[in-house]
């Protein structure tokens, strides 16, 4: 997403300039007002959201307060673009700078998804036993036994997780399928491979391959990566119909960087330690962690633990350095030492949210994130299926 240069006024704001003018604009706003702050964000952003979540939490707290005219949502693109879908029409969804997209979300287009869906139609439509009877086979003569019914076609069903576009999420709607996030991607894995026999999970190959091991299936065997810009994904026929899970070659350029030798050198420091990481990391380094899980099992793990314990965290060094601030009395920190934070996250700098805040106290409304109808329907379709199912 394009955005505008910020006017000069504001890219000159002091630090202390722009919380100032951030409160007043709030407090003039008032209930009109709902702010959703990611927990990615940084601190002097996060102070001024009314509700504080990972993209699950604040997908339903979008909906809690019908009664305000505008949701400012300190997070990134399809984060906006899945509150606009869920809040009523009247309600207005602003993302403060519209640069703040995933990278993940951007590794899976409509184009590549659709182009991966008709290949496996083709080829799950020709299992061995069903091309024996297509129009062109060799039909049995009549003087031989009674037809054998071939099996019907496998079933795919697609899921994607919430890191995506809204016409992905759209396209999932309108085929069968749901949106997960990483706190309830097992249930909804669970539930999609009850409607069918397969599923096709993007745009995060690790959490889709986390989330199969966590139901019992084997990543070796019953797993396949598809990746967009190779014939087949990169697979033989035979291996699509063989796989359980049909994983698409994205990830998080955040919680890619974790590995195994920071968990070993992290307990050779602290003997004590117990390693806390997300699903988004590779799956060696969730199979040697103490625990993984999602941002919101993260926080509750830690706010639960005794005092005195020590935690290395393996996410976005935001949410680790505040949990190290609110736990004074717990060791907490980040497994690499180097990392960065989500650098599309940090776009959402306090003078663009001064910006947009003082607009509309003004009456403008500046950096709308507005979802089409015909892809908001079956985007929604795919969220209530989500909401309803892993209620
Ligand atoms: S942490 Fe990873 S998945 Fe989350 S917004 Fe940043 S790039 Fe996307």
């Amino acid at each position: 997403m394009y955005q505008a240069p910020l006017p000069q006024e504001y890219a000159d704001l002091s630090p202390a300039e722009a919380d100032a003018r951030i409160v007043a604009a709030k407090q003039k706003l008032g209930k009109k007002l709902v702010i959703l702050g990611h927990h990615y964000q940084r601190d002097e952003i996060i102070k001024h959201a009314d509700y504080r979540g990972d993209s699950y939490k604040l997908a339903k707290d979008a909906n809690l307060h019908p009664e305000a005219d505008y949701i400012v949502f300190c997070g990134v693109h399809f984060m906006a673009e899945s509150a606009d879908i869920l809040t009523p029409d009247n309600q207005i969804v602003i993302l403060p700078n519209l640069a703040a997209g995933c990278s993940m979300a951007d590794m899976a287009n409509l184009f590549q998804v659709k182009k991966c869906w008709s290949d496996l139609e083709r080829v799950l439509n020709q299992t061995p036993e069903l091309a024996a009877t297509a129009p062109n086979a060799q039909r049995p003569s009549p003087t031989e036994s009674a037809p054998h019914i071939p099996n019907p076609a496998p079933r795919i069903i697609p899921v994607t997780y919430i890191n995506s576009a809204a016409n992905l999420k759209a396209f999932v709607g309108e085929h069968g399928g749901t949106v997960c996030t990483s706190t309830n991607a097992p249930t909804a894995v669970e539930w999609a491979l009850r409607q069918g026999d397969k599923v096709l999970f993007f745009p995060d190959q690790h959490l889709g391959r986390n989330t199969g091991v966590k139901l019992g299936y084997d990543p070796e065997t019953e797993m396949v990566v598809w990746d967009p810009f190779k014939p087949l994904g990169g697979n033989t026929e035979e291996a699509l119909r063989r796989a359980k899970f049909i994983l698409w070659k994205g990830h998080c350029s955040v919680h890619k960087r974790f590995t195994v030798e920071q968990i070993e050198s992290a307990r050779q420091t602290h003997p004590d330690v117990q390693v806390l990481v997300h699903p988004e990391c590779p799956i060696d380094v969730v199979r040697t962690a103490d625990y993984n899980g999602s941002t919101e099992y993260i926080i509750k793990t830690v706010e639960a633990s005794a005092p005195g314990s020590t935690w290395a965290i393996g996410t976005e060094i935001n949410l680790v350095n505040r949990l190290a601030q609110e736990h004074p009395d717990k060791t907490i920190f980040c497994l690499d030492s180097q990392i960065c934070p989500c650098s599309t996250m940090y776009r959402i700098h306090p003078s663009f949210l001064c910006w947009v805040l003082e607009n509309l106290v003004e009456g403008n409304v500046v950096n709308q994130v507005k979802v089409p109808e015909k892809v908001s329907h079956w985007a929604k379709e795919a969220l209530q299926k989500m909401l309803t199912v892993c209620a």
